[in-house]
């Protein structure tokens, strides 16, 4: 069960706009992605109550079974997958996210190459790198990085914007921040998805566009 999702809600957008300030940059320059997963539409409808919009869901069934409804019931919903994504699932994920921030790996992007061959069309996508090179964690390893933006970008001419990574839990965040964000400024990509509910605030003081929150603002997970 969620807290107060809307008092949360707007506790979490006056700390953007702090972290903003305390960064020098405008407000409009930070996407609030409010990670929904795990939480069924009775918590999710007081954010969009609330005027949220911008949501991440991690696992495609789950989204499938929440998000028709109530794209529905609201308009203008944006919708990000910010979890593992199967091959065998693209073409259901193309029909549900409006974002897919977890293209990790050169068979999931030759099945997006794939799918728009057929006339579908892709949805925008971000590079998931793995800054922590850890074993259990998905995404492309940062000396592989540049390599595989340009196999996707001007080879599979894919929708790519950004980066996206989930630091190690045990590590200082900033440093996989300032990583990715370099690996984005030599490549020209202008997004950076980076920061979570215990770190957004550094994300955005390292240039994050958007910082994907979940229990500072539904409660914790069960
Ligand atoms: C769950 C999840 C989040 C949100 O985590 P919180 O700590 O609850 O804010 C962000 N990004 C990814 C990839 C996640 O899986």
């Amino acid at each position: 069960m969620a807290g107060n999702v809307s008092d949360n809600l707007k506790a979490v957008q006056s700390d953007i706009a702090k972290a903003c300030r305390k960064a020098g940059r405008a407000e409009g320059t930070v996407t609030l992605v409010a990670v929904s997963k795990t939480f069924g539409a009775e918590d999710i409808r007081p954010a969009l109550e609330a005027g949220q919009r911008v949501f991440g869901e991690n696992r495609v069934q789950e989204a499938h079974k929440k998000w028709p409804k109530l794209r529905e019931d609201y308009s203008g919903i944006e919708l990000h997958l910010i979890g593992p994504l199967q091959t065998n699932k693209v073409s259901e994920a193309l029909a549900l996210f409006d974002v897919i921030e977890t293209l990790d790996r050169e068979k999931l992007a030759r099945a997006f190459a794939k799918e728009r061959e057929k006339g579908a069309d892709l949805p925008r996508l971000f590079i998931q790198v793995n800054t922590g090179e850890e074993e259990q964690k998905a995404g492309i390893l940062p000396e592989e990085a540049d390599g595989f933006i340009k196999l996707c970008r001007d080879e599979l001419r894919l929708p790519v914007e950004g980066l996206m990574c989930i630091p190690p839990v045990d590590e200082e965040p900033a440093l996989h921040f300032a990583l990715l964000r370099k690996i984005a400024e030599r490549n020209g990509l202008s997004a950076l998805s980076m920061g979570m509910s215990a770190d957004y605030e550094t994300g955005i003081e390292l240039g994050a566009t958007h910082v994907r929150v979940g229990s500072a603002i539904f409660g914790a997970r069960t």
